[in-house]
């Protein structure tokens, strides 16, 4: 498994141990090497001034006992440092030299000498006895820096990356995950809108929580768009009830009243009694319409309509239906006419569901015709390697402000609405699923009381 947080981890302790090992092993090896010898240069620095002023003649106390004697050995000045009175002789060579008898007596103390000057000539010497301690500590202390700053540089360096990994850690883990939880919580109690930080985006593949903070959301929008969904789909069947409530009940009431008719002798003539009969058919029939619509629209909310797609040449499957519907418009005395400009093109479709979007937009065109000689007028013509066919009608149209709507389930324009027509509101959004399955796009233009075009397109 690929996990990037493990792996991170792991480096990262890598590195803290590699930068300790190497400091600590660094600072141990100058450690070993440590030099703790006296340099003399370290003497001559701290006794200068006081070796200044002995040059000039002057002999204070100063930090550390000395003795100063002339070039033929005799004592000018003891400030206890030897057992010497002034203007004694002393062994010069012994005095200057630190020999082993000293070093026996004298364990933590230093001999140092130096050549006194005036004017450029020698004069003198001068012995200082420094206790070895006061050394060691003024000029080791600086190489015991030396020695542990590897160590302290390398101790800094870990705690840095430790403190950069836990305000990585809190900021780009725990912070998404409180969050989730958060949100996780607000879901339960159906609340879909707590949002988890939308830095994901450049979080994708930089660790575990990074992606699932992604995913989360993902479906938290999904569960937000389903509970939407939910109570749009809620709302559509309560509207549907009362619709089909609404729109079952006026042939129903009409079956009704002829079969009273018929059943009370009031359709006296066998050919009064035949109209009867042919008016309750005939609203049996709207009913059987309006149920297979139902059936149809609860199919493809279900994304169920079956649709078989084949290929087919659009010309041969198209003049066939045309001569149905010319027979059909015609009985209902409306003008019908259609031209066909895409011979030779062939479209991928399902032959029985293009025919029903065909009659579907034909019986609204009849359905919603208006007074006077009606028209509709079928247009095919191939455009960029489609066909494009439009119904036209000069029927009493759709307002602009019913256009948007007109293929959203249920609804009715407000003319058709307020009128006696009757319609579930279902038919033209069964088109635009059909049109739409088949990866076509199906729209409406109208002016209103001028007709409707109705138009779509098949590949
Ligand atoms: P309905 O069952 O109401 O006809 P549709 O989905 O087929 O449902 O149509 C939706 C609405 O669009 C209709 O109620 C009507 O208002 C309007 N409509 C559809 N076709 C036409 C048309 N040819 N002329 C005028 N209005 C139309």
């Amino acid at each position: 498994m690929n996990n990037i947080l493990h792996k991170r981890n792991i480096i990262t302790a890598a590195i803290i141990v590699v930068v300790l090992f190497v400091s600590v092993s660094l600072s141990i090896y100058r450690f070993l090497n440590m030099d703790f010898k006296i340099y003399d240069n370290d003497i001559r620095m701290i006794v200068s001034k006081q070796k200044n002023e002995i040059e000039k003649g002057t002999y204070n106390k100063g930090s550390y006992p000395y003795i100063v004697f002339g070039l033929d050995g005799r004592v000018l000045y003891n400030g206890g440092a030897f057992e010497y009175k002034v203007g004694e002789l002393l062994n010069t060579q012994e005095m200057l030299q630190t020999d082993k008898s000293f070093s026996v007596n004298n364990k933590h103390e230093i001999k140092e000498s130096f050549v006194l000057e005036q004017h450029g000539n020698v004069n003198g010497f001068v012995v200082f006895l420094i206790p070895e301690k006061d050394i060691l500590m003024e000029s080791n202390s600086d190489r015991v820096i030396n020695v542990f700053f590897p160590m302290i540089f390398g101790i800094f360096i870990s705690v840095s990356i430790v403190v950069v990994r836990t305000l990585y850690f809190s900021r780009r883990i725990l912070t998404p995950l409180k969050e989730i939880s958060g949100s996780t919580k607000g879901i339960i109690a159906g609340n879909y809108d707590l949002e988890v930080i939308r830095t994901y985006e450049k979080q994708i593949g930089e660790n575990e929580v990074g992606d699932l903070t992604y995913s989360f959301e993902l479906m938290r929008d999904e569960l937000k768009a389903k509970q939407i969904r939910e109570e749009v789909l809620k709302k559509s069947q309560q509207e549907l009830i009362s619709c089909i409530s609404h729109d079952l009940k006026t042939p129903i009431s009409t079956i009704k009243a002829y079969s009273e008719g018929l059943r009370d002798g009031i359709a006296r003539t066998p050919k009064a009694q035949e109209d009867y009969v042919n008016i309750i058919i005939g609203k049996t029939d709207l009913l059987i319409d309006m149920i297979n619509e139902l059936l149809e629209y609860s199919n493809a909310e279900l994304n169920q309509l079956d649709i078989n797609m084949k290929e087919v040449y659009f010309y041969e499957y198209f003049i066939p239906i045309m001569k149905e519907l010319e027979v059909y418009v015609k009985q209902k005395n409306i003008d019908f006419s259609y031209e066909v400009n895409t011979r030779d093109m062939l479209v991928y479709i399902d032959k029985r569901r293009i025919t029903e979007v065909l009659y579907n937009l034909v019986e609204n065109s009849i359905k919603y015709m208006k007074e006077g000689r009606g028209s509709i007028v079928i247009e095919a013509e191939g455009q960029s390697g489609k066909v494009l066919i439009k119904v036209k009608d000069n029927g009493i149209g759709i307002s602009p402000d019913d256009i948007p709507y007109v293929f959203d389930k249920f609804y009715r324009a407000e003319k058709s609405r307020s009128s006696s027509i009757p319609g579930s509101g279902l038919g033209l959004s069964i088109c635009k699923y059909i049109i739409e399955e088949h990866g076509g796009e199906i729209y409406c233009k109208s002016r209103h009381n001028k007709g409707c075009e109705f138009g779509f397109t098949l590949k």
